[in-house]
């Protein structure tokens, strides 16, 4: 049976693609802190086949539009980050800790807080192009880091929200990010796409 969170992606994807991805993501109770169930998709990156499939099926996810640029979350959001923005010929952006960015009058720079840590995040927004953002990390727990980009963007950078995508390889639904970004009004739902939910 194709589990209710993933029906989006009826017509692209198999759940035995879901299941067998599933296969490759060891979670790890209470890390790196108490009461965190930590998602390693270490395993799953090991595996060629594992990329090749996660790769293509993220892909699919994705807005039938033309995606001008990628921005990725340090770190683990830049590996299938720099593929998403490879096969939508988009420029690939990273979204650095603020101290490992250097210097340039074109950093944006903003505070973020994930389900368990506290971080001054920033970009080099010249790298931004005119038209669609699409926002990639590897997981979507509370929505804190994800939802700061998105305000960036928007207050810092004058980016309208109907031009931002979010895409995530896992989405934690017990932790209700989507819920929050949905609550909010940040972005609609149809903008984001999660590929493996728990
Ligand atoms: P959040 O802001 O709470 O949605 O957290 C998302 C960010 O923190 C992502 O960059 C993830 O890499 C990381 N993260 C948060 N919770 C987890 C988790 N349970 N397993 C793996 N990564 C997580």
């Amino acid at each position: 049976m194709r589990s209710k969170e993933n029906s989006y992606n009826t017509t692209y994807m198999t759940t035995s693609k879901i299941d067998f991805l599933k296969g490759f993501i060891r979670t790890i109770d209470d890390y790196p802190i108490k009461g965190v169930f930590f998602k390693d998709i270490s395993p799953l990156l090991a595996n060629v086949k594992a990329m090749k499939i996660a790769s293509e099926c993220l892909a699919q996810t994705l807005p039938a539009k033309i995606i001008s640029s990628v921005m990725a979350i340090e770190s683990r959001g830049f590996i299938f980050g720099s593929v998403l923005s490879i096969v939508n010929n988009a420029s690939f952006i990273m979204i650095r800790k603020a101290a490992k960015l250097p210097p340039v009058i074109s950093n944006v720079f903003f505070d973020s807080k994930s389900e368990y840590s506290k971080e001054k995040l920033g970009f080099n927004s010249s790298y931004l192009n005119k038209g669609i953002i699409l926002i990639h990390d590897d997981v979507l727990a509370t929505g804190g880091t994800v939802k700061s980009v998105v305000e960036a963007l928007i207050n810092q950078c004058g980016i309208n929200s109907s031009n931002i995508y979010l895409s995530f390889l896992v989405e934690l639904s017990f932790l209700k990010g989507k819920h929050s970004l949905l609550e909010e009004d940040i972005i609609p739902e149809t903008h984001i796409k999660s590929l493996i939910v728990y």
